[in-house]
């Protein structure tokens, strides 16, 4: 058996992972490299490998940087079979035309500013929405939890609850070729214990091999319970204030999880209960109404919501936002409004224009509730700097500005260590995480053999 690495090494993107096993070759995830110009053009390269011969692509979840290239690995000549979990294939339609559609815009924009300098040179997506709709076409079996597939002959897979977003998975695979038999699991991105709405991640049984992820393998993360205490706590100073409440957010998992925390919020009192909520996100309102559709993917507690009727996302003073001219309208809401809009990170999206009209506004305050790389509109604000500039104006910093920790959809060292002590693999390759971080969680690893695997490096197991 053998295992290649064609992304996500000693980085946090594009997670792309290559098993070549009983004269089949399968793929676990084909994601995109996202977070600054240089990774961007990292997509357009060549994969590694011949999409044609790739056998089957199975997916751990619907993040973009997990799902993100398989419309150019079919633009590119795959024609096998894509498995995932029925939430999943939902969430990684709208990731995938969403991530089509602005790969459009930039071409376009691209080709303008080319054409304005006298160049005529062409400029083509990375791919379009059409390749999106036929990679639709490419998606086979549905995965469901626990229960075991048969790929080929000699080679079976079953996906694990990796508890991370609705949907999402760690995979094994199980091989037997040539008298020899072997069994590797690809970790996904692990979620956290003792969430209120998705199950706790399930473990893999023993086996050979683990390829895993290492996002938060140096640090530990806050609890949830101050978290959430701290995101009222600041709401309700802000209203008191007279001003609003910007929460710039990821579409998926941390819109709902905010959602159901906004209502838990009011329903306890510790909320007032005329508080008007704007989801300002037309991917986040697509992404809500799929999450709305797998109640069986929840914990007991919120599975139990689902079923007497109630809905865990909604809360009396709820608004969701479609237009861009209803959007617009919000600038002129002076306090006493939760707005929550994309991008989390602030690079891009309609949180840039209520970041224009609150930034400045003593009363206001944003609250970031999620990671912010180094570079980004986000990470400035929170670094603490005393004006930033939006679309070519700058404005003055007076707003109040939250940090909120706790809110990680991926464990943390602690967590990593223990989901790897108890499938005690011989072998480990670490993926999805800095270098440095690799290294400091690859020493804490103990009775295996660690690999940090670089680009196109293919390893016999
Ligand atoms: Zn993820």
């Amino acid at each position: 058996m053998k295992l290649s690495f064609h992304g996500a090494d000693r980085g946090v993107t594009g997670s792309c992972h290559m098993l070549e096993c009983a004269g089949k070759r399968v793929l676990v995830d084909c994601g995109m490299y996202q977070g600054s110009r240089e990774l961007d053009e990292e997509n357009a390269e060549a994969f590694g490998f011949d999409p044609a011969e790739i056998d089957f692509v199975l997916l751990t979840h619907a993040h973009l940087d997990h799902c993100g290239r398989l419309p150019l690995l079919v633009k590119r000549g795959f024609r096998g079979e894509i498995i995932a979990t029925a939430a999943t294939r939902e969430l990684a339609r709208i990731i995938m035309l969403d991530a089509a559609h602005l790969e459009e815009e930039e071409a376009r924009y691209q080709l303008r500013k080319s054409a304005r300098h006298g160049n005529h040179k062409h400029i083509e997506p990375l791919y379009s929405t059409l390749d999106a709709l036929n990679t639709l076409e490419n998606f086979g079996r549905t995965a469901h939890y626990n229960q075991m597939l048969t790929l080929a002959p000699g080679l079976r897979a079953v996906y694990l609850d990796a508890g991370h977003i609705l949907g999402s998975a760690s995979i094994v695979v199980y091989c037997e070729a040539g008298g020899q038999r072997r069994s590797v699991a690809f970790s996904g991105d692990i979620g956290n214990a003792g969430r209120p709405l998705l199950r706790d991640p399930v473990v893999p049984p023993k086996v050979d091999v683990v390829v895993m992820e290492t996002t938060y393998g140096d640090r530990l993360h806050k609890a949830l319970a101050p978290s959430v205490e701290e995101l009222y706590d600041a709401i309700n100073a802000t209203f008191k204030r007279g001003g609003n409440v910007i929460i710039p957010t990821f579409a998926l998992e941390r819109a709902q999880e905010l959602l159901f925390y906004l209502r838990t919020g009011v329903l306890q009192e510790k909320l007032p209960g005329s508080m008007q909520v704007f989801l300002d996100s037309p991917m986040a309102i697509s992404a809500t109404k799929i999450y709305k559709r797998h109640p069986d993917c929840y914990e007991t507690a919120t599975a139990q919501l689902f079923r007497e009727g109630e809905d865990p996302f909604d809360l009396p003073g709820l608004h969701f936002v479609q237009e861009t001219a209803a959007s617009m309208a919000l600038n002129r809401l002076t306090g006493g409004a939760v707005i929550m809009a994309g991008s989390g990170m602030c690079t891009g999206g309609r949180v840039r224009h209520h970041l224009k009209h609150n930034l400045w506004r003593n009363e206001s305050s944003v609250v970031f509730v999620g990671f912010a790389a180094e570079g980004t509109l986000a990470r400035r604000i929170i670094d603490g700097a005393e004006r930033v500039t939006i679309y070519g104006e700058e404005i003055p910093v007076r707003a109040k500005i939250y940090t909120i920790n706790g809110f990680s959809a991926h464990a943390d060292r602690d967590e990593l260590l223990a989901w790897h002590r108890r499938i005690q693999p011989a072998r480990t390759f670490l993926v999805h995480g800095e270098a440095e971080v690799m290294r400091q969680f690859a020493a804490r690893l103990e009775d295996t053999v660690v690999d940090m695997p670089e680009r196109g490096q293919r390893f016999d197991v």
